[in-house]
């Protein structure tokens, strides 16, 4: 066995024939370990391929039963023990520790040759690597390697139930075994796996109840719930990664098929052709095989009687960081299908009145009648399209090779003959630990990237030794410059002078904006010396000079973990009230001075790779913001499943910062100011914060939100010298029910759209801010910045409160995405802190952790956290 990752055969010990079609004793979380020891004990008889319905007891896709996360392990643990056409791996844990599995399904002859396979993928996935020779051997033999991925979204679940149906297909089948000699397809049974039990435990809870079929109160994923399947350039989670080695390290696959579900009363499925529009950086020919595939897909329904598919409509082209959008920027075919939804796997029944089909016509040329819809109608629609992506692949297995290759050399031209020629990224940058982040998501998607050995001149300016050359003559060219130029969305309106088409996602995510990260683009070939790289790690950073004040410039975020671990330690942490000169240079107001922890911070600075300066002594500023001990910080978490409550959760946890959760029954039960300094909130709508999931909708002890016993207890916090941190949404909680001054020039998204959106729109597009340097929250801060506005509320500082970030007074603060209406935000606020009675607000009208990418302005959150606890602090005698 050649592992080329080294991944481990989790191939299930026992057959049906050992076993007498009883179910391995696996329950609950299993981790690989454990699926290392059944191998071990593995006797490993050649027996009858068993069909799923006789592990599980009941078939995929049965009316309310579904297949846990174990029994699906179980079920291809004993396929790949019993049929020579599958092998199981196991390529990770998940968050939660389940293991991830990678089901590899061919011809035996395919899978004993697998390494050779994967070692022509990878020459294939870069035409520099290959001779005319090569080529034309791979284009005679090499199969197409097809990746299907089910239920990324775990309420999306049919398709995981699918999953084993279509492997035991291709188990057994004779057809699609002949199709098989010139495929090889990867499998994945859930691309989240913790949410398939998430999701199903809380199905099996409610089943019967007056809940059944509900959404459970919490994410999906244990972080980031719907928007894992927006990770797919940062990898921020585990799944993702693990994905992505697959993807870009291990097999580069011709075609991804991302399996998902919709709303349940429209057309049944969506295949491409996708909507408009087409992001400038993708190949004109892979967008027509994505059509050619979705179509072939779509005729294979027809032919078998299923109705209701419909094409061009919602998902479109755009946006970067999907589990099919990746993929086209690796020329690969990125393949969506969004099939209607029941209510898990309870079935439901849509009359005629009751469907929202779009009329007939090219796109939807056969309208589905109405009637009952139940799990088995999803599983069999995406069990059809797959088996017709394998025949299809089979059918044209060399253009599918030839296709990817050809789009390769495309891309390599294309960089040699445009600009840019390269980006640059010199190694001196203000946050250490997002230059090398940056560089290594690059390098884990496959990009090639290079570092000087010497200085060098490009386009006239003279570079660093350590300098990252990216060169665009690469085969995912498209994939780099996506994320490293300015999107520029091209509006579309349903008529001319009508209404917007909304982007089905955001519009721009220009990564270093987002990272604030200085990537300087080449219009000329550059020409230095310099070593390929594979990864990176931060260059150790350190303090210089003697003594135990320690001043930190607080540029990076690592400076916030460092302050966190100080404060752990028994440091004192204050924040320069003023400009003030020490160890030879001067400091900028926001400068932090911690006291009695120089040891923890050269730890520190060696390990995350920032520098600080150090004096014997320095006086204490009167008045400064200082903290004595460990912020005491509630993060608050509804019952809503807030992606936004888990980003924030990811992002402070990854920055060292500690916090307690926050139930709404721990808020309603209020004290809450004798527990906590600073209460964040995340971005939710005043509506979902203070009534919650409506009654009926969830047990009750999921619904009703703070209420009014939570909002009094939030404004006693205040009166008492708390602090509450508000994200975007939050912000319009805070200043209605909170009573914080500031005012809503517009509310972004929620109950607030509707007339106003007409005039104002930009979901999901980076503004530049100016910064008040001199307020605490604006520490280590650029006098402007680039902040992430995702629909959020446009703000103004009301008398009392104070602007720390605001949008020019002219023109528009664009730099990447869309905008309508940019004249709405001339002068407006975007992070303002607004007092109430002795505690006060951060207000943010933007997404500091949009989405864990938002580097640049993490430090705005951590900021707000230790400023807000340094003046809770004040309001508390003895600390
Ligand atoms: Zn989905």
């Amino acid at each position: 066995m050649n592992n080329v990752l080294s991944y481990r055969r989790t191939g299930a010990p026992t057959s049906e024939d050992t076993t007498g079609g009883r179910r391995l004793p696996l329950v609950g979380r299993v981790g690989p370990a454990v699926l290392a020891l059944w191998l071990a004990a593995a006797a490993p008889l050649a027996a009858q391929v068993p069909r799923p319905e006789t592990v599980l007891g009941f078939r995929p896709g049965a009316d309310s039963m579904l297949a846990s996360w174990a029994q699906i392990t179980d079920y291809f643990g004993r396929l790949a023990a019993a049929s020579p056409r599958v092998r199981l791996d196991t390529i990770g844990p998940t968050t939660q520790g389940r293991p991830y599995l990678l089901a590899t399904i061919s011809d035996p002859a395919n899978l004993a040759r697998r390494a050779s396979l994967i070692a022509a993928q990878r020459r294939l996935a870069d035409p520099r690597t290959l001779d005319s020779a090569a080529e034309a051997r791979l284009f005679a033999s090499q199969p197409a390697v097809i990746l299907i991925s089910c239920s990324i979204h775990s309420t999306e679940i049919a398709a995981s139930q699918m999953s084993l149906e279509l492997a035991y297909r291709l188990a057994t089948d004779s057809a699609l075994g002949a199709a098989l000699r010139d495929v090889v397809v990867l499998l994945v049974p859930s691309a989240n796996p913790d949410g398939i039990d998430i999701v199903g435990d809380w199905y099996r809870r409610t089943k019967g109840t007056p809940f059944d079929g509900s959404s459970p109160p919490w994410l999906y994923h244990p972080y980031v719930g719907h928007d894992n399947n927006r990770d797919w350039f940062m990898l921020t989670q585990p799944e993702t990664r693990h994905l992505t080695r697959v993807l870009y390290e291990l097999w580069f696959p011709e075609v991804v098929y991302d399996i998902h579900q919709m709303g349940g009363n429209g057309s049944r499925l969506f295949l491409p052709p996708f909507a408009d529009p087409v992001n400038p950086n993708l190949d004109g020919t892979l967008v027509e095989a994505i059509g050619h595939v979705g179509t072939a897909m779509a005729t294979a329904l027809a032919d078998a009687g299923r109705t209701g598919v419909e094409h061009q409509a919602r998902f479109d082209l755009w946006w970067h960081g999907g589990n099919r959008s990746a993929p086209v920027r690796h020329n690969m075919i990125g393949i969506l299908s969004e099939a209607a939804s029941a209510r898990i796997a309870s079935p439901v029944q849509l009359r005629p009145s009751d469907l929202r089909q779009p009329a007939r016509g090219v796109d939807f040329p056969l309208p589905w009648p109405g009637g009952w819809w139940r799990l088995r109608d999803i599983v069999d629609y995406e069990l059809t399209a797959s088996e017709a992506l394998v025949r299809l692949a089979s059918r044209e297995r060399a253009d599918f090779v030839r296709r990817f290759v050809g789009a390769g050399r495309r891309a390599v031209e294309a960089g040699r003959s445009e600009t840019p020629r390269a980006y640059l990224i010199p190694p001196a940058q203000r946050d250490e630990g997002a230059r090398v982040q940056l560089a290594n998501l690059l390098l884990a998607t496959g990009i090639e990237i290079f570092r000087a050995r010497t200085p060098f001149t490009a386009d006239g300016r003279t570079y660093a030794a350590g300098t990252l050359v990216i060169p665009l003559a690469q085969p995912f060219r498209a994939h780099v410059k996506d994320l490293f130029e300015r999107q520029v969305y091209p509006e579309r309106r349903l008529y001319p002078g009508g209404p917007l088409i909304p982007p089905y996602d955001v519009t721009g995510w220009t990564l270093p904006l987002t990272m604030a990260v200085t990537v300087d683009s080449v219009r000329n070939p550059v020409t230095a010396d310099v070593e390929r790289i594979d990864s990176l790690a931060p260059t150790p950073g350190r303090i210089a000079g003697t003594g135990d004040v320690v001043l930190l410039a607080n540029r990076s975020n690592a400076e916030a973990t460092a302050v966190w671990r100080a404060l752990a330690g028994g440091a004192a942490v204050e924040f320069a009230p003023a400009p003030f000169n020490a160890a030879g240079r001067s400091w900028p107001p926001g400068t932090l001075v911690v006291r009695g922890a120089r040891a923890t911070l050269e730890r520190a600075a060696a390990e995350l790779g920032f520098d600080a300066a150090s004096v014997p002594r320095l006086a204490a500023a009167p008045g400064a913001p200082a903290l004595r001990r460990v912020p005491r910080v509630g993060l608050y978490k509804s019952w809503n499943g807030s992606m936004d409550e888990g980003w924030t959760r990811w992002v402070l946890e990854r920055l060292g910062v500690p916090f307690s959760s926050l139930s709404d029954s721990a808020m309603r039960g209020g004290n809450l100011r004798a527990r906590f300094d600073v209460i964040v909130l995340p971005s939710e709508s005043p509506g979902q914060i203070r009534s919650g999931r409506p009654a009926g909708s969830a047990p009750p002890e999921y619904t009703g939100g703070l209420g009014s016993a939570g909002v009094e207890a939030l404004r006693a916090f205040l009166q008492a010298g708390g602090t509450v941190v508000a994200l975007e949404q939050a912000s319009l909680f805070a200043i209605e029910d909170l009573a914080a001054p500031a005012t809503v020039v517009h509310g972004g998204r929620g109950p607030r759209e509707g007339q106003a959106a007409v005039r104002f729109s930009a979901p999901g597009s980076i503004f530049e801010v100016n910064v008040d340097h001199a307020h605490p929250v604006a520490s280590g801060m650029d006098s402007v910045a680039a902040i992430y506005f995702d629909s959020s509320p446009i703000l103004d500082a009301a008398p009392g409160g104070r602007a720390i970030a605001s949008y020019r007074r002219d023109g528009s603060p664009l730099l990447s995405g869309f905008v309508q209406g940019a004249e709405m935000l001339a002068g407006r606020a975007a992070l303002i802190e607004a007092p109430v009675g002795a505690g006060r607000v951060i207000l943010f009208g933007f997404s500091p952790q949009h989405r864990g990418q938002t580097n640049g302005t993490f430090k705005l959150l951590t900021n707000a956290i230790l400023y807000g606890a340094a003046q809770a602090g004040r309001t508390v005698p003895g600390r």
